[in-house]
Formats: structure tokens, sequence, C-alpha cells
């Protein structure tokens, strides 16, 4: 269906999502509490230590944890690794001298598609991004290690790993497409503390990635479109060497966030280096401002769409009613925050 909204006023007032149909009217939201849906997601810094955590219990926790660094054992085979001075500025260095790797990537031991439906094998692949279960100084069993918390160099070299299970997974024929998907935060589905994300083939087009080659068969300026409605809102966040990030009003989610490369159709694999880098850090800056609040990405790729991912926050409450959400009014002024933060950063 077509890309549908109402601008009055200067404010986007709705919106549907053109794949499913889901409208997003844009309400006052700013007097509205969300210390509830927050309550275990106050910023590490922010929260004071308490009187005394037990070292016992993050003892515990890092035993318990299959992909803590020396139970590389309780993982199916390894398939890659990258060592410590194969990524540039690993920042875990100074709290785990001597580790053996930084990265390490493996068969999921749970399939998410069982393997009779993809020629025998299992094509669903994991990725433990960084060998450090919990942040420096744990205050609490939750400061867990974050993707936004890994630095850009870190995420790009993620992110070639990501691109090279893409291609293993291809070179087996029954393989029709591969997401790249991440939950971060029991709220988003994670079933692990540990930071890490997975690479899944599937033997036909995803249903999700068949939704959007639909609409983009409908309406082929439809991507572009989304682009060109968000600078209009004043939802772009950064345009760096054909890579976009904006501020999603038609996301699945109350605060969704695209990563986009409008003008490239291929894998995430397929990118010459540099532009990898770019999508890398467009991606990964708007991770590190969202910081440990409980998300999932997916990388939608393949099929002829544009290369881009998706990015849904828990920051609102999902509360999906008859095929309606509620996104806040002041979208524009959370875009003009993330733009002022990542130019800081940057400077
Ligand atoms: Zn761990
Ligand atoms: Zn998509």
């Amino acid at each position: 269906m077509p890309l549908a909204y109402e601008i009055r006023n200067g404010y986007l007032l709705w919106i549907r999502n053109p794949f499913t149909g889901v409208i997003s009217y844009a309400v006052e939201l700013r007097a509205k509490s969300f210390a509830y849906t927050l309550r275990r997601h106050h910023s590490h810094a922010e929260r004071p230590p308490p009187a005394s955590l037990d070292p016992r219990l993050l003892h515990q926790a890092l035993e318990n944890c299959p992909f803590c660094l020396g139970h590389e054992d309780r993982a199916p085979n390894e398939i890659m690794r990258l060592l410590p001075e194969q990524v540039a500025h690993w920042q875990g260095a100074r709290a785990l001298p001597g580790a053996s790797w930084v990265i390490r990537a493996f068969n999921n031991l749970f399939p998410r598609i069982p393997g009779e439906l993809t020629a025998g094998k299992n094509e669903s692949y994991l990725i433990v991004e960084d060998p450090r279960h919990f942040l420096d100084q744990p205050r609490s069993l939750n400061d867990l290690i974050y993707t936004g918390a890994l630095g850009e160099e870190h995420f790009f070299a993620v992110m070639g790993v990501a691109a090279q299970l893409i291609k293993q997974a291809l070179d087996n024929t029954a393989i029709g497409s591969v997401v790249v998907r991440k939950n971060q935060g029991p709220e988003s589905g994670a079933s692990q503390p540990h930071v890490h994300q997975q690479v899944i083939g599937a033997p036909s087009i995803l249903p999700a990635l068949e939704i959007e080659l639909r609409a983009q068969r409908e309406d082929p300026t439809l991507w572009e479109k989304m682009v060109r409605l968000a600078s209009e809102l004043e939802l772009t966040i950064e345009s760096a060497d054909g890579v976009i990030s904006y501020v999603n009003p038609a996301g699945t989610f109350p605060q969704s966030y695209d990563v986009m490369a409008p003008r490239f159709f291929g894998l995430l694999s397929e990118l010459p280096q540099h532009q990898l880098r770019s999508f890398a850090g467009v991606f990964y800056r708007l991770l590190a401002f969202l910081g440990p609040l409980p998300l999932d990405y997916e990388i939608h790729q393949g099929g002829g769409l544009p290369l881009h991912a998706h990015i849904n926050v828990r920051r609102f409450p999902y509360s999906n009613v008859a095929g309606t959400l509620n996104i806040p009014r002041h979208l524009p002024e959370i875009a003009a925050r993330i733009r002022r933060q990542i130019g800081a950063g940057r400077k």
C-alpha cells in the first residue's frame, strides 16, 4: 500500500506504515510518565552504587554464561574469531589482558529455521561481539556490555564478521535470504545477557522482506519518499557517503530508526569496504546514543531492496490498539537531540 500521511501546521499528524498498514498517530507525550516502563533502565552513571553488590553474584553470572571467555567449549564449534590485534581500539584490553579473542562466531545451538529446510545444514549463526560480560565496575547484574558501548571500529569489525557469515550462508544453494538480527535486553526477546547478535539464513525470501518487496513493486519510489519525508519533517540524523539514518515515524514500534543506503541494492557482504565502514559508522553512532535501552535491530537486504536496517527501541510502551500506535509529537526534537550529541561526539 502507498505511503500515506498528513502534515498539518508543519507537524505530522498521522502516518500509515506502508508494509503493515498500522497507523501511527502523533500525540503529545511529553507530560506522560514512563517511570513504570523504564524502571529497569536508569543509566549506569545515574544509579548510585549499591551498599554492597555481592561479588559472588557477579562471579556466578560469569560462571553460568556460555559466551564468556574460557567457556568456548560450551558453544558449537567455532567458525571464526577475531584476535585482539585484529580489532582496532578494542576497549576491553585492560579488563581482560591476554584475552584469546574479541569476536567469535559459531552456529546457534538453537537454529531459527530447522536444518531440514536448508539442505540439512544449520544456517543460524551467532556472533559474540566482545568477551566482556559486564561494564567496568558493574553496580548490578544488569550493567551488561551492550553494542553501543563497543566503539565505532569494533562495531565495524562486528559488521565485517556478519558479512562473512552472510557469504558463508549463501554458499548453501538452499538459502534464499539472510537477515542480521540483534535483541538487546530481555524486553526485546534476548535470551542471553552476553552481548551477541545473530545471522540467519532462510530457505526463501523472509516474510518481512517479501512484504517490503511487494510494496516496492507497487511503488518503486517508496524508499526515496521515506527518506524525503524524514528530511522534510527534520527527522534525518546523519547522511554520509550514501548512508542515511533517520527517525522513522512509521516504524514497527513507537520509537524506531532506519539506517539506509538508498542507492545500494546489494547485500551487506557486497558493500565495498569504505561503504561498509560508513554504514557501520552511521549505525553505530545511533546505537551509542541509544545506549543500553532494550531494542532490536534487523538488517534487511537482497531481492532488490535497498540495504537498510530497522532499529526498534522499547523506549515508549508498545501498545497496539486495533492497528494504531501513538508516537510522540516531538519526534523532531528527539532527532535534533541525537544530531547534537552525535555532532559533539565527533568533534
Ligand atoms: Zn558472558
Ligand atoms: Zn526493512
